[in-house]
């Protein structure tokens, strides 16, 4: 079994420098000295970068820096285009950002062969230690392949300042794994899916220490937000021992995606990842809770009560999602009830893997659940 108390060494095992800032950035630094870097940020970002590069420069380091004239760029074919000309003179790319500009340089770099790195600037999604990309591709979002960075920079002096909502989809995206967990070991009790133990252990041990410091990471102190930076990386390594990302994801995952096709359908702005995904585990954890009430037979339905009843109830990841200001509510990211009603039963065709969204839908439990949900959580 992996360690998951030292993330530095976990992190290299997986071919990834993450270096806390201490005097700035040393290990980093002795890694690009001779490198020519770009430094890929936004309007939000901006004030991040620009120490980092006078730094660089300060340093010794070639070093530009990039700025996206928008506070919130999305990875679409534009901005990967508009990376791509800025980092044409360089050989290294280091995000300043967190999703989207970690995205597109993951990416950019990948097709130009180069190394990328990303200094983080909000534990709000796991995608930092993965090798694949989110993109936007004529208005579908599809995953890309990419590599994995060679660095992640951790300043909590930055992640702590991050606004509450970001932090609080990273809680969101982490508390999501009980339901993955879950969701796999259902499946694997009931469909005979192979279940990795290596990698659940470890993304479930990230998970408890995540839920032991929940009060930091609520009050997005410095403790808090490194177990939850540490369980967000973790996420991402859990998924390469697993081969797949069922660590860390399932049902609510698919209730995201439902939905962010749909902000995609109508051209509007797409709500924080975790943001969708911390909804979704709600509504998850109501749907393992509720079986225990419902009269209806299925096969293996003992052993999915046993797992239901490790599960904490949604109340608690409401709690935790309203105290980081992100919405608690459907109606509150701009969706509508037909759209959510749509996802109860819909969203389980996304992806040919069973999840507690399987399971309702297959034996016909949905139809019996579905105004609840929507009264409890639309
Ligand atoms: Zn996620």
């Amino acid at each position: 079994m992996v360690d998951s108390n030292d993330i530095l060494k976990l992190s290299a095992a997986f071919g990834i420098r993450a270096e806390y800032k201490t005097e700035m950035f040393p290990s980093f630094l002795s890694d690009v000295r001779s490198k020519k870097v770009c430094l890929v940020c936004d309007r939000n970002t901006e004030a991040f970068a620009v120490p980092v590069c006078d730094w660089l420069k300060g340093s010794g380091v070639a070093c530009t820096l990039f700025r996206y004239d928008e506070y919130e760029p999305v990875a679409d074919e534009t901005h990967c285009a508009a990376a791509a000309k800025a980092l044409a003179g360089c050989d290294y790319a280091l995000a300043v950002g967190a999703g989207t500009l970690n995205d597109i340089c993951k990416y950019v770099t990948f097709l130009q062969g180069k190394e990328c790195g990303v200094l983080a600037t909000a534990a709000s999604m796991d995608g930092y230690s993965s090798g694949v990309t989110p993109l936007i591709k004529n208005g579908f979002k599809i995953t890309e392949n990419a590599h994995t960075v060679k660095h992640v920079l951790l300043d909590f002096g930055i992640l702590c300042s991050a606004p509450k909502i970001m932090t609080g989809a990273g809680a969101g995206d982490i508390l999501a794994k009980y339901c993955c967990l879950t969701d796999w070991k259902i499946s694997h009790l009931l469909t005979g899916e192979p279940l990795n133990e290596e990698a659940a252990g470890l993304m479930r041990v990230a998970l408890q220490k995540c839920v032991d410091e929940i009060d930091g990471i609520r009050a997005c102190g410095k403790e808090g937000v490194d177990s939850l930076m540490r369980a967000l990386l973790i996420s991402g390594y859990a998924m390469v021992i697993a081969g797949n990302s069922r660590p860390a994801s399932g049902a609510e995952h698919h209730m995201s995606h439902f939905l962010e096709m749909d902000f995609l359908r109508r051209g509007k702005p797409i709500p924080l990842h975790g943001v969708k995904v911390g909804l979704g585990t709600m509504v998850s954890l109501r749907m393992y809770h509720r079986l225990a009430e419902t009269d209806r037979g299925f096969p293996g339905k003992e052993e999915v009560l046993r797992e239901a009843e490790k599960l904490p109830q949604p109340e608690f990841v409401r709690d935790v999602l309203a105290s980081l200001q992100c919405p608690t509510r459907f109606s509150q990211i701009g969706v509508s009830e037909d759209t959510v009603r749509d996802m109860l039963f819909n969203c389980y065709k996304i992806r040919d893997r069973f999840t507690i969204m399987t399971l309702y839908n297959r034996y016909d439990l949905m139809r019996g659940a579905a105004d609840a949900l929507i009264a409890e959580f639309y």
